[in-house]
């Protein structure tokens, strides 16, 4: 038994673990397989799998940095669904708040020159832009 829980912790010796996406996509991937569990379909199936590796693949991933940007991109995402279906922001310019956001700084993209959101204050951090797929790193 000791032997195998220095085994487990040696093996999650500076992986990133559990965070808030990998939360919500085991949610996701339990909804799938609740809907598997009444229709037996094999696609649904698939999706349900591909996610649940994908939630380990993220969990023992060792680029702790790309992985906590991934978890503030999810958390940007689904703040921004809550204030769209949720209860409405009474600022007019609802937009403007985003750039008032202290914990986030906005970055230009190399390659295409999107504007990137990403977390402040984390260091040197790699990022990988989501609409052209250029890889590059910034101290924020
Ligand atoms: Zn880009």
């Amino acid at each position: 038994m000791g032997r195998f829980s220095m085994w487990f912790a040696n093996l999650m010796r500076g992986r990133y673990g559990m965070d808030q996406l990998n939360r919500a996509l085991t949610i996701v991937a339990l909804i799938f397989i609740v809907i598997n569990f009444f229709f037996h379909t094999r696609i649904i199936n698939w999706i349900a799998v591909v996610l649940l590796i994908y939630i380990y693949c993220r969990m023992f991933s060792r680029n702790i940095r790309a992985r906590a940007a991934e978890n503030q991109r999810y958390l940007q995402f689904s703040s921004g669904i809550r204030s769209r279906f949720g209860r409405r922001s009474s600022n007019a310019y609802g937009t403007n708040t985003r750039t008032k956001d202290k914990t986030h700084k906005i970055l230009k993209c190399p390659g295409c020159g999107e504007k990137l959101r990403v977390p402040k204050g984390v260091g040197k951090i790699s990022i990988s832009c989501p609409h052209c797929h250029t890889k590059f790193t910034k101290k924020v």
